[in-house]
């Protein structure tokens, strides 16, 4: 894991959000306030238009580089959630982490998720995007302490992920613009954890493509 690693998972989520972005647009639009997805692919172009600085750097600070990228060019709430999960893995992943393996990996991940929950102050069960990346650090870090491969879990998190977006679409939102609605926020799935879920999937199917 390197630069150039970070690099082209930026690519592979970028290319599976570009593919979702009319899905996005409304999930937004039914719930919130319609820019999500044109908050993340303003956040996606900014981010290939550092290519060269990011592919050049080693894994932690290509991720933040990334992460000053984002919080400067996303805006909304999400952008500066994105910003902590970037910083987070950054700063808990240890100076060898071009060669991490699944457990440091996992704990990196993990720091990144706990960073988003102290910025927005939530966990799960508030229909947000933590309702995805909660539970997909568990798994990581479960399948992590039990010794699993790296091909185990890259088969796995996009399962756990996605199981948990379409499981906000009954959930009552009260967090972020989606809690103004009250009761009619149910009925959709929450925005915020669609694109985690695409993005977490995307990711794994390029480093799956990378070591295969
Ligand atoms: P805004 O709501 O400011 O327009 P975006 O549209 O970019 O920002 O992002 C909306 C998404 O941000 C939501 O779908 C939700 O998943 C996520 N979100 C909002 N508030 C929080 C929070 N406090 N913690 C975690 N995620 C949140
Ligand atoms: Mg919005």
């Amino acid at each position: 894991m390197n630069g150039k690693t970070v690099m082209a998972c930026i690519d592979a989520a970028r290319a599976s959000l570009e593919a979702h972005a009319d899905e996005i647009a409304s999930l937004d639009q039914a719930i919130g306030d319609g820019d999500h997805i044109i908050n993340l692919l303003r956040g996606m172009d900014a981010l290939a238009a550092l290519r060269a600085q990011i592919e050049a750097e080693a894994f932690a600070p290509a991720l933040k580089l990334a992460a000053a990228k984002v919080l400067s060019t996303v805006g909304g709430s999400s952008g500066p959630l994105f910003f902590s999960m970037l910083t987070g893995i950054a700063k808990a992943s240890s100076g060898d982490a071009d060669d991490a393996g699944v457990a440091a990996f996992a704990r990196a991940f993990a720091a990144g998720v706990e960073a988003v929950g102290q910025r927005g102050k939530t966990g799960t069960g508030s229909k947000t995007m933590m309702d995805v990346l909660i539970p997909v650090a568990g798994r990581f870090t479960a399948m992590a302490d039990a010794g699993a491969s790296k091909k185990e879990v890259l088969d796995e998190l996009p399962r756990v992920a996605e199981e948990n977006m379409l499981a906000t679409r009954d959930m009552l939102a009260t967090k972020g613009r989606a809690s103004f609605l009250g009761e009619r926020s149910r009925g959709h799935i929450d925005p915020g954890a669609r694109s985690s879920q695409l993005m977490i999937a995307a990711v794994c199917a390029q480093i799956a493509r990378d070591d295969a």
